[in-house]
């Protein structure tokens, strides 16, 4: 493992780190596996933004004895909501949160707290400037968290936490489809109704490419640590569905290692075999993560293509939309057996959405997981 600098942090990290979000539905022996496979090839910056409190237990029992190994990025913003994820901002709820996050990963603080995903603009000020900073400053006053991070999927937005002089690290979507075309035009209409900060005149991908650059140039201004998430476009890049020449995760890595600015990369691998395939970047050849080809040969659009990230969440009758619209994605490519199975072994189907539109104006990436779900419940006829 290499390691570089977390920005003004001083922290050194892993080029490599955890991203959580997809071991979430393990067993405990594989959150075990994968937790001590990671730290066992010197991986020490550990992302989680789940509140589900089983799987922070899991966690914390495959961390127990290795938590001065690690760097542990916890997120405030989150709680559990009958049994899903959910984005909330009223300070006591995020205290409850970030206490029970300490509880169940057996630490007395986390290293970086991250204050979770911010994509508006009156989000910002809520988060930044108002009781919920207040909170976050008194728990770090408590010694609970050592440094402040952010995170957004908006490079406008991103870039104001940089300039604010308030967060050391910044976690934001990064890859090669993103960073070379540009990022998903978020075109759903409802979203614009929520005055997100998309400037209406900047919706073309090479406008949304520079503000991207923009931000990046800020970080490095400021010496932002950067922590660079969906560096797989949540699996899309590494298939042929929408790329006719997908790159591999070695190649994706390395585009973003190439970065400068990038203090770390989080993939999200969900058990040891996608962490066996993540590992291979550090073995491998120049030639194999030479990326200058692949950049040229595909045309990069992933424009409705979900990340699965759950950001949607929560949903009223319980559905797990990312998991569902993962399995629409894959039956689209082609029906099996599995498929039908692990959409028979969702606990609510998409046929159960009451189309009330919370999830809609919630996803960052412009997807319409509404729609979805109506699309879903016609495939599977459920
Ligand atoms: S619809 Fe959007 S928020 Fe929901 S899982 Fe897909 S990308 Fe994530
Ligand atoms: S529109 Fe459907 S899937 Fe979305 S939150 Fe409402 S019930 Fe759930």
């Amino acid at each position: 493992m290499n390691y570089r600098t977390l920005g003004r942090t001083g922290l050194q990290v892993g080029e490599i780190g955890l991203g959580t979000e997809h071991v979430v539905r393990e067993e405990q022996k594989m959150v075990n596996d994968v937790a001590a496979m990671a730290i066992d090839n010197g991986m020490n910056y550990f992302d989680f933004f789940w509140p589900q409190r089983d799987f922070r237990t899991k966690m914390g029992i495959a961390l127990k004895g290795k938590r001065d190994k690690i760097l542990l990025a916890g997120h405030l913003g989150v709680m559990e909501k009958n049994g899903q994820y959910s984005r909330t901002r009223k300070a006591a709820i995020c205290e409850d949160d970030f206490h029970d996050f300490l509880r169940r990963f057996n630490t007395d603080h986390v290293d970086i707290m991250m204050l979770h995903n911010v994509d508006e603009i009156a989000d910002l000020e809520e988060v930044l400037y108002g009781k919920f900073m207040d909170l976050a400053v008194k728990l770090k006053k408590e010694g609970k968290a050592r440094y402040f991070g952010f995170s957004s999927h908006e490079a406008t937005i991103a870039q104001k936490a940089a300039e604010s002089g308030l967060v050391d690290v910044i976690m934001f979507s990064m890859n090669p489809a993103f960073d070379v075309l540009g990022h998903i035009a978020p075109d759903n209409v409802e979203q614009d109704a929520q005055k997100r900060m998309h400037d209406l005149t900047k919706t073309d991908s090479q406008s949304v490419l520079a503000q991207r650059k923009d931000f990046y140039a800020v970080c490095e201004k400021e010496n932002i640590g950067l922590v660079a998430m969906k560096p797989f476009a949540g699996g899309w890049l590494l298939s042929t569905r929408k790329l006719k020449y997908p790159p591999t995760s070695t190649q994706c890595l390395n585009f973003l290692l190439d970065q400068k600015i990038v203090s770390t990369v989080v993939p999200g691998t969900k058990n040891t075999d996608e962490l066996l395939d993540v590992l291979q970047f550090f073995k491998a050849s120049a030639e194999q993560r030479d990326y200058r080809n692949i950049i040229t040969m595909n045309e990069w659009d992933l424009s409705g293509s979900c990340m699965y990230c759950n950001h949607c969440l929560p949903c009223p009758v319980n559905i797990n939309i990312g998991e569902t619209i993962r399995l629409l994605d894959h039956a689209i490519h082609g029906m099996t057996d599995e498929i039908k199975k692990d959409y028979q072994r969702l606990e609510v189907k998409a046929g159960s959405c009451v189309s009330c539109g919370a999830c809609v104006k919630r996803c960052p990436f412009g997807i319409d997981p509404m729609q979805r779900m109506h699309d879903a419940k016609a495939m599977f006829a459920m």
